[in-house]
């Protein structure tokens, strides 16, 4: 009986609440003059397009667009613009302070072992708005966060608090025993927060729940840094307990055979792939595994390991692998941002003389893919997630190094070259845990 009663009510409050909305909405329409568009996906330049933004969505795009009166316009009528970039693998947590050398592993072990989560917390923000800065308006962080700063972080970007890239977190990296710490016997719990720990199924799907649950978006395994690396079978423990809840896992392995064993359980992405087989990239072009190479440039590496890595690059593009933009970047050097040294990585794919589209692919529409986020790409429907450029990135791929505007989720951050952050006057409090779909 009482339905009868709340009934035409809850339907007044329905039909009041879209009128709101609807009045709103009039109020808050973007249009972007875009001198020259990028169509990412079609790898070719659109001149002169109106795009449209309502609610941080593309609502309209194309030239013959008219511009509604009262709408906020944007020119970039002198500009490339493209979407905003993806870095589908980062650690926004983890630096490497100044003062270490590189090449020794205790730098990695400082970081982890002297670093309490709130000041990598507070170190993730600083990195997360150069990384906006620089045009990246998604990330993917695979773990070393201590205990879930990435998932503070992420709820803090989502919630408005700070200014950076949408964030896809993975909380603590599942690893068999050791994670990728080489410890010794009177010190088992070093790899504690770093690594949880998980030998048998059982354990890798109590592992999978756990992230889960304190707000994990994705799930990442480090398959094969020990002797003794996970089996099909436990990797698929992983795809499938993280699966049941739409979330993908994706793979730390180096190795052939740990790369042909995560790639055979489906996970969605290899992580660095380092020594591949044809045959195993075959494997994963069979399986639409994704290879996010973590590229590292020339000047991180050695003349012969960066020769290795150019040929993988190289045999994955001519194989016909998919990729994936995601650098792995957690060092530092004077005088350079994180999202700078997030863009060097350029250099890796121009060394190994991908086409200028491809590169752009990876950076925006095949890591959003990966992501499984509606970016990446400008179209109606699509995230505003919008950068501008000086020069054309299909002649020069290292146009991208210069972004001087963006815009995220609709949300202008960086216009004329200038980075614009306004106190938040409402902090929302963003979802903990991730929803079931
Ligand atoms: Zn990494």
């Amino acid at each position: 009986m009482k339905r009868v009663l709340v009934g035409p009510i809850f339907l007044f409050f329905l039909l009041f609440s879209t009128l709101s909305v609807a009045a709103q909405e009039s109020t808050r329409v973007t249009a972007i003059r875009a001198g020259h568009m990028i169509d990412v996906e079609a790898g070719r330049l659109i001149d002169n397009q109106i795009i449209l933004i309502e609610h941080g969505l593309i609502t309209a795009i194309g030239s013959n667009i008219s511009i509604p009166s009262g709408a906020e316009v944007i020119d970039l009528s002198d500009s490339y613009v493209l979407p905003g970039l993806i870095d589908a693998h980062t650690h926004l947590a983890m630096t490497e302070m100044p003062g270490a050398d590189i090449n020794d592993h205790g730098t990695y072990y400082y970081t982890t072992l002297l670093e309490p989560t709130a000041f990598r917390a507070i170190q993730g923000v600083a990195q997360a708005r150069t990384l906006l800065e620089s045009g990246f308006t998604w990330v993917r962080d695979v773990g070393n966060n201590a205990l879930y700063a990435d998932v503070a972080l992420r709820r803090a970007v989502e919630g408005g608090w700070i200014p950076g890239p949408n964030i896809i977190a993975s909380g603590i990296i599942i690893a068999p025993f050791g994670g990728q710490f080489q410890m010794q016997p009177e010190k088992p719990d070093l790899g504690n927060p770093e690594y949880i720990y998980a030998d048998t199924e059982d354990e890798i799907r109590l592992a999978v729940r756990k992230n889960i649950h304190y707000g994990a978006t994705v799930i990442k395994l480090v398959t094969d840094n020990q002797p003794y690396i996970y089996s099909v079978e436990d990797i698929a423990a992983a795809v499938d307990e993280a699966g049941d809840v739409g979330i993908k896992v994706a793979a730390h392995a180096s190795s052939d055979e740990g790369i042909r064993r995560a790639t055979l359980a489906g996970v969605v992405s290899i992580e660095h792939g380092t020594r591949p087989t044809d045959k195993t990239l075959r494997l994963m072009k069979e399986m639409g595994t994704v290879l996010v190479g973590t590229d590292f440039p020339a000047t991180r590496n050695g003349a012969e390991r960066h020769a290795a890595l150019v040929d993988r690059i190289r045999r994955a593009y001519e194989i016909g692998t998919p990729m994936a933009f995601g650098s792995d970047v957690e060092y530092y050097r004077e005088g350079w941002t994180r999202g700078e040294l997030t863009l060097e990585f350029l250099d890796s794919y121009t060394d190994a003389e991908l086409p200028a589209d491809y590169i752009l692919k990876m950076f925006t529409l095949f890591a959003a893919d990966l992501l499984g986020v509606n970016s990446g790409v400008l179209k109606q429907g699509a995230a505003a997630d919008i950068v501008a450029v000086d020069h054309n990135p299909l002649d020069d791929i290292n146009a991208i190094r210069g972004v001087h505007f963006v815009m995220k989720d609709g949300r202008v951050y960086k216009q004329d070259g200038r980075f614009e952050w306004e106190t938040p006057r409402v902090m929302n409090n963003p979802r903990r845990k991730p929803q079931r779909r």
